[in-house]
């Protein structure tokens, strides 16, 4: 006997996996289309002008390196305030907001999901059905029963309200449920603003505790129309809590840098959740990295660097759709048997394409072309250079 002796492997987290088997396969025309990540037209992460004229002039500056507060930088706070809300919101003019810097979206739901454990210990938490992975494990994690609520109809490639305001009606009162605010992953399908109105109202009838996740905000159809979501339950006077990522829209992904933004009733509560989301940090990291949020925030904060910034968010926007479009087209062209039309309604970088389990191990072992076993694939993997051979591909399997 050792200490660790009785420790169980863990199951391998299937996405990393993939990419393992994607790095081993020898062929050379191999398309990794199961990534989680924004690539440029040339099949890169793109180092954006932007940050990087942010990080010249951090570098330039030769700062020293103390500690930030346990919240983050207050001007990074401040700017991710005004792109959730937009900056004339009178919740920000009333401070009913808290928001404190997080170690990416992932850190920012965790920090909120160990208040919210501390607030209301027995309830549960719901994600939509599908949901990005981490979801489940990580409020499980933080102690919480995890359930599903309907989402995802494939039939029709859509959005199950029907079904999904009544999995909401179902949830006992302070149950939390977590929404994707804009490009749902992994199945590319949101919510119409109508629909939205609808789940605000259950969520003010069956008193459930919102938690909007947007880690791909400006992907879909730009900053403020992807924030609809936290926008209408912003004019619900609902309290709830968001969870922002910048890993995407900065092409960040390394630097962890996100946000975790509480909407309270009145400034007063804002001041005793801020405490106890501080105590949250202290306890876990104590304080967060300074490099990420900083460029961050100089771009946000600076006219020029923003302009430039939202640009380059637009170029990867379009660059999505552009290939979303492609793709539609070429399956057609090749032969392809169905419609994939829906591919080009779909938001953005992912793609519930349809395809079963068994077409994508096809995909993989006759053609090299890597997704995930449910059919996700992510769009903004193609480019001019795969797209034909990734369509023809399909069409073959279809
Ligand atoms: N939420 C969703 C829906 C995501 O897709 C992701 C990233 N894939 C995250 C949160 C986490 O983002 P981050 O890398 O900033 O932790």
């Amino acid at each position: 006997m050792t200490l660790f002796s009785s420790v169980e492997l863990a199951p391998r987290d299937p996405i990393l996996g993939l990419n393992e088997a994607f790095g081993a396969d020898t062929r050379a025309d191999k398309v990794n289309l199961g990534v989680g990540v924004y690539y440029d037209a040339n099949g890169h992460v793109p180092l954006l002008r932007a940050v990087r004229e942010a990080e010249k002039a951090r570098v330039e500056a030769m700062l020293p390196r103390g500690y930030l507060p346990i919240d983050g930088i207050a001007l990074y706070d401040q700017a991710v305030q005004r792109l959730l809300f937009g900056a004339s919101s009178p919740l920000l003019a009333d401070r009913r907001v808290v928001t404190a810097q997080a170690l990416g979206g992932t850190g920012a739901l965790k920090v909120g999901a160990d208040f919210l454990r501390h607030l209301n210990p027995n309830a549960p938490v719901a994600i939509s059905d599908p949901s990005w992975e981490n979801h489940r494990a990580l409020f499980e994690a933080a102690g919480f029963k995890v359930v599903n609520y309907p989402y995802y109809n494939a039939p029709t490639h859509g959005v199950d309200v029907d079904g999904m305001i009544a999995g909401l009606e179902a949830l006992p009162k302070g149950a939390v449920v977590v929404l994707h605010a804009c490009c749902h992953n992994p199945t590319g399908v949101d919510l119409g603003a109508g629909d939205w109105k609808r789940v605000i109202d259950t969520v003010r009838k069956h008193a459930l505790v919102p938690f909007l996740d947007i880690a791909y905000q400006g992907f879909g159809d730009g900053i403020d129309a992807d924030a609809v979501a936290v926008r209408l339950f912003a004019d619900s006077g609902l309290p709830f809590f968001v969870a922002s990522s910048f890993s995407k829209s900065f092409s960040l992904y390394g630097e962890r840098v996100g946000a975790l933004s509480i909407v309270t009733a009145s400034h007063d509560e804002a001041v005793r959740v801020q405490s106890q989301i501080k105590r949250v940090i202290r306890t876990n990291y104590s304080n967060p990295p300074t490099h990420g949020a900083a460029v961050v925030s100089a771009v946000l904060n600076h006219a020029e660097l923003r302009a430039t910034w939202e640009v380059e968010l637009g170029e990867m926007r379009d660059r999505i759709r552009e290939m979303r479009r492609g793709l539609v087209q070429r399956l057609a062209a090749h032969g392809a048997k169905g419609d994939y039309g829906f591919i080009e309604a779909q938001r953005g970088m992912f793609s519930y394409s349809g395809l079963s389990a068994a077409q994508v191990e096809r995909l993989r072992t006759e053609f090299g072309i890597y997704a995930v076993g449910t059919g996700r694939i992510c769009v903004a993997a193609l480019n001019d250079g795969n797209l034909d051979r990734v369509a023809e591909a399909i069409a073959q399997v279809s």
